[in-house]
């Protein structure tokens, strides 16, 4: 079975804001949000039409985001396209 290498790169982040950092600047609307356990950036999911969170990982290499919605607890790690249990 396949294992995530980049859970090192998760730090203790706190989010940077509280919607898609990207979405609230240009006034654009969001389906779900996803946090960057590097660095805390927020983004949009693939299913929202800027999807800002898989362009962050594309800019930044940072490997691992986690839902950002409430009560959800899994991640994903961009680079190995697995899904982490992060509970
Ligand atoms: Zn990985
Ligand atoms: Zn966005
Ligand atoms: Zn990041």
């Amino acid at each position: 079975m396949a294992q995530c290498t980049h859970l090192d790169s998760i730090r203790e982040v706190h989010p940077h804001s509280r919607g898609c950092e990207e979405c609230l600047k240009t006034g654009d609307t969001w389906v779900h949000l996803r946090l960057c356990l590097t660095c805390g950036h927020v983004g949009c999911c693939d299913s929202s039409k800027n999807q800002h969170a898989t362009k962050h990982f594309h800019a930044t290499r940072h490997p691992i985001m986690k839902s950002f919605e409430p009560g959800e607890d899994w991640g994903w790690c961009y680079v190995d396209q697995l899904m982490l249990d992060l509970a």
